[in-house]
């Protein structure tokens, strides 16, 4: 049923992992899709993938030189090399079509089929060729430079599992294999409304009342890092009928909706999800984000998520992006690379409720930043990372070991640990 949550406060707020739960319950990769392999790294793997063919299809040079049976080369030497027979020569895609017999050779080059009978390749710089004769100066093992059938890629063999995110090489194999799309799930679309009446599109420059709408910013690229496909999105004013009109045509797997999730008058959002579908959460113990919300749509999630950028992008972290990994197939956890390290100052908190702090590393510690409230964004910029102190802690001691998520994918900037 539609309730209306206005001014009712929050009394009732939920727990984060409450939260959590319900979403994970809620959501599942979404079916698969064929995408083109030049497009498909970073993509989600549907099914797992079974290799149909060998990988080479033949045995083949490792080097180029003389292809021939290695007990012909035993005993050969410097001083005392064995002359074979020189037939014709293999080039790869275009293999030798005769047979080597005992006392015969046949010039190789790398990645040519070997030729029948031959079974190892003498390398070039050993050989000297002469007329139809190679004299051979030193012997070389029967498999020697030489690569089995199959020696890459076995048939049968289940080179990548389903939820693999594909790496350049991954779709390289597949290639290799002989797929011409690999089977990933398709990405989740994201619509993306951002409301207030103070907002300028983003590349305006602020003036007078205005702010420019930083939140979209962010949450594209945050978006974009858990593999989402953001749709058009658009900036409203908080008018309740365009909030409404926006939301009724909404055509995505996930709604992100930036500010006006609170309580007050103007905070259309809560009451409008709830009208047109379900508002499942509505205020969360936590800080910052406390106005957060969880609601849906006609089938899609829909995250209420409060203006403030900390906020917004806080909220984004712990709800939106768990969900929108795993509608596409990725792990649900926190994507941030990790880092261990003691607290070089304590941090406050209250039990029942759970904090996102943002830090700094310095000299090896982890430094929560002081001007760090709701709304200041320039806090994140600092940052290197947040440390989560959970729900049933009354904050963190000075020089307690805490888990930092990292912002940065790769190594952090400005980090002098
Ligand atoms: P609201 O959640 O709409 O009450 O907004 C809370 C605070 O966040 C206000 O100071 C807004 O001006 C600010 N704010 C709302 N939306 C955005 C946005 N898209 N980008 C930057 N700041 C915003
Ligand atoms: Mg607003």
């Amino acid at each position: 049923m539609p309730r209306d949550v206005r001014m009712k406060g929050f009394a009732e707020r939920a727990d984060v992992a409450e939260v959590q739960r319900f979403l994970a319950g809620r959501t599942a990769p979404l079916p698969a899709e064929p995408v083109p392999l030049f497009e498909c790294a970073g993509r989600v793997l549907a099914r797992d993938i079974r290799a149909e063919v060998d990988v080479p299809g033949f045995a083949r040079a490792a080097m180029d030189g003389y292809a021939l049976r290695g007990e012909d080369s035993f005993g050969a030497a410097p001083q005392d090399p064995i002359a074979l027979r020189l037939l014709g020569e293999a080039l790869p895609g275009r293999p030798f079509a005769g047979r080597v017999n005992a006392g015969e050779a046949v010039r190789i080059m790398t990645g040519a089929p070997l030729p029948e009978g031959a079974d190892a390749v003498a390398p070039a710089e050993t050989c000297a060729e002469s007329g139809d004769a190679v004299a051979v100066r030193e012997p070389v093992a029967p498999r020697s430079h030489a690569g089995a059938r199959g020696e890459d890629i076995r048939r049968g063999e289940v080179p990548l599992r389903a939820g693999r995110r594909l790496r350049p090489q991954d779709a390289g194999l597949l290639a290799a294999i002989g797929a011409a799309h690999a089977p990933c799930h398709r990405r989740p679309r994201v619509r993306l409304i951002t409301t207030g009446d103070e907002l300028l599109p983003p590349g305006s420059r602020p003036g007078g009342a205005r702010i420019v709408d930083s939140n979209s910013v962010v949450l594209a690229g945050l978006v974009a890092r858990d593999g989402g496909e953001l749709l058009r999105g658009e900036i409203l004013p908080d008018c309740e009928e365009r909030i409404r009109a926006a939301l009724c045509e909404a055509d995505a797997d996930l709604l992100l909706i930036s500010g006006g999730s609170s309580v007050g008058k103007e905070d259309f959002a809560p009451r409008l999800v709830a009208e047109l579908g379900a508002l499942h959460f509505h205020g969360v113990a936590m800080r910052p984000s406390s106005p957060a919300g969880v609601g849906e749509i006609a089938g899609a999630l829909a995250f209420l998520l409060p203006g403030n950028p900390v906020s917004c992008l806080c909220a984004y972290e712990f709800f939106a992006g768990p969900a929108l990994r795993k509608l596409g197939g990725r792990p649900r956890s926190w994507p941030h690379r990790r880092r261990r390290a003691a607290l070089a100052r304590k941090i406050a908190s209250q039990i029942g409720r759970v904090d996102y702090v943002r830090v700094a590393l310095e000299n090896g510690r982890v430094l929560p930043l002081a001007t760090s409230g709701a709304s200041i964004l320039s806090s994140t910029v600092r940052a290197a990372g947040a440390v989560i102190v959970p729900r049933d802690r009354e904050g963190i001691p000075e020089g307690e070991e805490v888990e930092v998520l990292l912002y940065d994918e790769c190594e952090a900037q400005g980090d002098a640990a």
